[in-house]
């Protein structure tokens, strides 16, 4: 879950209740990152606007939705849902939730640094809506 205000410490985040977008939000393909040994597929999701969220993630389909919006802060919430797979794979959701914000930025200034030039490139049609 990534939502615009503060992160609360929730045992089981809001977000995670969403499992899928209603039919008549534009869903954009984006790619499949594998953990696990499981293909998370990556979509942008107007839908996620209503929703009051800026991304979502369903280990049951292995579904990462995030909303259109700033690139950056969409590369964060991007990060941010690949760490709730993570938990769910590889530490049985052991990990608090109110640590994925700080790891998130961590780990993508740790990128930039080490990998200069590493930059996700959301598709432009995100941007019209
Ligand atoms: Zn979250």
């Amino acid at each position: 879950m990534t939502q615009p205000e503060a992160q609360t410490d929730k045992k089981e985040p809001s977000c995670d209740k969403t499992l899928t977008s209603d039919n008549e939000s534009p869903v954009i393909p984006f790619g499949v990152v594998t953990i696990g040994g499981i293909a998370w597929r990556i979509v942008v999701d107007h839908g996620l606007e209503a929703e009051g969220l800026n991304g979502d993630i369903s280990e049951d389909k292995a579904l990462i939705r995030i909303k259109p919006r700033d690139p950056s802060a969409m590369t964060i919430t991007l990060v941010h849902e690949i760490l709730h797979a993570i938990n769910w794979v590889y530490c049985n959701s052991d990990l608090p939730h109110k640590v994925f914000n700080a790891l998130a930025h961590g780990l993508i200034q740790s990128a930039k640094q080490l990998m200069p030039g590493c930059v996700i490139e959301w598709p432009d049609k995100i941007h019209k809506s």
